[in-house]
């Protein structure tokens, strides 16, 4: 069993450091792994959390660690020992202790970020797509830019002649009756979170929450079947490529907004399953992925 010390005059058990962040200690955690991950020494950790066990430590190092174990053991509620048995040991599941610090808890100081959690969450994670597709308009909600693989296809077709990656973005919207479309700012621009340089906007409902490389098909993600996801979202990319490339086509933002204002539907947009206007032209095909590529089109049409 550790040594234990009882301070003089312990820290008081309703006492909360100022403006502290509770954190649940875990197995593994050190008052020095916990304190090198937010940056500060390792006595301030403790210092922060019981008050006058740093001076102690200046006048005798042993009768500090003593009194720490002590706290630990009345306090924090550990029972788990380090392995050389001298000291205890931060658990999780601990369940006794006294005050904020009851069942395994300190504080840490404000102004440091809490350390992350143990187990490394994904860098992105995306809400789940929806379970029916929809087959109305929507306006996007979610927006996110090209993945690195979703890159490498548009250059694979479109070679160096697209606009910036941060200015593309592919969004969770829908044109009217549930049909992908793509529109260019400055609809968007400045004013999505998600994809700040936001200048075209790819929308294809809950297919944005698919690798756009996917060969899978939109059938069942979208209302009507528009092919294989990596199709839809090539011929997308036409859309902003034409956009981009030439300034007297002019894009979709009137069939946007006469697909939401309720003006005229004579421009909705024109996909079906049976006829495709948009990619019927010209077209070759790359093949190593079977994708239509070199998108020589003039295309004055809206939407989709
Ligand atoms: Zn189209």
């Amino acid at each position: 069993m550790p040594n234990q010390e009882r301070p003089s005059k312990p820290a008081l058990e309703s006492y909360v450091p100022p403006a502290g962040t509770r954190h649940p200690v875990a197995a593994g955690e050190t008052w020095i792994s916990l304190a090198k991950r937010i940056g500060i020494d390792p006595w301030d950790l403790i210092e922060f959390n019981f008050p006058g066990v740093k001076l102690v430590k200046q006048r005798n190092f042993q009768q500090a660690t003593r009194q720490v174990n002590w706290y630990l053991a009345e306090y924090v509620g550990c029972r788990a020992t380090s392995r050389d048995r001298q000291n205890f040991a931060f658990s999780s599941g601990t369940t006794g202790g006294k005050g904020g610090w009851r069942g395994g808890f300190i504080y840490l100081p404000p102004g440091t970020p809490p350390p992350p959690p143990p187990a490394p969450t994904p860098a992105l994670s995306l809400p789940a797509a929806p379970v029916l597709p929809q087959c109305e308009g929507s306006r996007p909600d979610f927006a996110r830019v090209l993945d690195k693989s979703e890159q490498d296809l548009a250059l694979s077709v479109f070679g160096p002649t697209l606009p910036s990656w941060d200015s593309i973005a592919i969004t969770n919207g829908l044109g009217s009756s549930g049909r992908p479309w793509t529109n260019d700012g400055p609809f968007f621009t400045g004013s999505n979170p998600m994809v700040p340089g936001m200048r075209y906007a790819i929308n294809v409902g809950g297919v944005v929450f698919s690798d756009l490389t996917s060969t899978g098909t939109t059938l069942g993600i979208l209302c009507e079947n528009f092919g294989r996801i990596c199709d839809l979202f090539v011929h997308e990319m036409t859309h902003v490529w034409q956009a981009f490339n030439d300034s007297n086509w002019t894009m979709a933002r009137s069939a946007w907004a006469q697909s939401w204002f309720g003006a005229a539907t004579s421009t909705r947009p024109t996909h079906t399953t049976s006829s495709n206007r948009h990619t019927s032209s010209k077209i070759g095909t790359n093949t190593r992925t079977g994708i239509r590529r070199s998108p020589r089109i003039a295309i004055r049409m809206s939407g989709s």
